[in-house]
């Protein structure tokens, strides 16, 4: 089981897309009491697989870091009397990212997610502190820091209609600070217009160019939105077991202990039409059924659609970010994956038929991901 735990909902910080919003909600911490009992529900649901995925999430998960350790510390006193095997992953937003909490999650291997939105410009547009000036300058460092023990620390980037401009050039910036797993969001809640979606056709052109570059000089890296669609091109209908399960694949944990089937609804002081259950008495299968039900709904306009198979438009948690629905789909999301899909299908075909010996690997070697942990374990620095 996969389990997200909303540790708090306050934050230092006031990004201007921030869907959480910390200053306009009452602020509550998640109770240890309630963390560990989110774990006790969390195990009852791995029985089987006997792998248990933990996420700390907020508002800002490193303010409750005490909670953090004692959480972890449980886990591992647990493993040590029962099969199941934990793994851990921080979201954070890089300001308390101290030398003693990376001491920690090297020790702990705990993965580090940082969210920095590129270039100065790009992030400083939107993630400001309560005075509103911007933070690049400090995350910058912290994510220095970061790499320095965590070298495959993952970095988080949002990308809105007016730091579109920004989008190749971030890439470029991220990948430079030494990033390698870069994974994009797009703020389909954003006041998208036609002049911006062509800027944005025109980034992805330019990132193309970029990747293509990349994949000839044998960089390794990972890019989210072209990761996913050229998977999606080169397996087809196996790629599409993979899609947005509402409520299945993953679970989150509101402060109050209440469970929500995505990170989007688990808000403190949200109301409790998407909630699914709570970890004392468990998942309401019936509220869990007939919400995925409600998000695999056929979309009208997708069904004669040739590239449903490839679309995300079964995500239940975007949709509703951005309609206010789990089955009304974005119009700005449907025009992302026309205007991505064959810029990505483009690259593919170039690398492909250049015999890129990275892209061959990558996508057509199943024992990749481990062949290059491996490699990149005997070229990590030591921490
Ligand atoms: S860091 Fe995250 S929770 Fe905090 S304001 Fe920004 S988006 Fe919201
Ligand atoms: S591209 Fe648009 S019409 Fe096609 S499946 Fe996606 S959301 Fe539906």
């Amino acid at each position: 089981m996969n389990l997200t735990l909303h540790l708090t909902t306050r934050c230092p910080l006031r990004c201007r897309y921030c869907y959480a919003r910390p200053d306009t909600l009452t602020s509550r911490d998640m109770t240890l009491e309630t963390a560990l009992q989110a774990i006790e529900f969390a195990v009852q649901g791995s029985a089987e697989s006997e792998h248990c995925g933990i996420v700390f999430f907020g508002g800002e998960p490193l303010l409750l870091a005490d909670h953090i350790r004692e959480i972890v510390a449980s886990c591992r006193h647990r493993e040590a009397r029962l099969p199941t095997r934990f793994h851990f992953k921080v979201t954070t937003n890089g300001l308390l990212l101290d030398g003693r909490f990376l001491d920690f999650a090297v020790a702990e291997d705990l993965f580090v997610a940082l969210s920095l939105d590129g270039v100065a410009a790009a992030h400083d547009a939107h993630r400001v502190g309560e005075d509103g000036e911007g933070t690049h300058a400090v995350v910058e460092e912290r994510a220095r820091a970061l790499l320095a023990r965590r070298p495959y620390a993952p970095v988080l980037m949002t990308v809105t209609p007016d730091t579109v401009r920004f989008y190749a050039a971030s890439v470029q910036y991220l990948l430079d600070l030494g990033f390698r797993y870069v994974i994009t969001s797009i703020d389909y809640s954003g006041a998208w217009t036609a002049a911006t979606l062509r800027t944005l056709r025109r980034e992805y052109r330019t990132l193309a160019g970029l990747y293509e570059a990349w994949m000839r000089e044998e960089r390794k890296f990972y890019f989210s939105p072209f990761e996913v669609k050229l998977a999606s091109h080169i397996h087809g209908a196996d790629y599409q077991r993979e899609r947005c399960e509402l409520g299945w694949r993953q679970l989150s944990v509101a402060p109050d202990g209440r469970l929500f089937p995505c990170v989007q609804f688990a808000r403190d002081g949200a109301d409790s039409t998407f909630a699914i259950g709570d970890v004392w008495s468990g998942v309401d299968e019936e509220r869990r059924a007939n919400l995925a039900e409600m998000s695999a709904r056929d979309h009208e306009p997708c069904r004669t659609c040739a590239i449903e198979p490839r679309c995300n438009h079964t995500c239940g948690c975007l949709n509703w970010q951005a309609t206010g629905r789990v089955d009304h789909v974005s119009p700005v999301l449907c025009e992302h994956e026309r205007l991505l899909i064959p810029i990505v299908d483009a690259l593919g075909a170039r690398l492909y038929g250049g015999r890129s010996a990275l892209f061959l690997q990558k996508h057509y070697n199943a024992m990749f991901p481990l062949l290059s942990l491996i490699e990149d374990e005997q070229d990590a620095p030591a921490s």
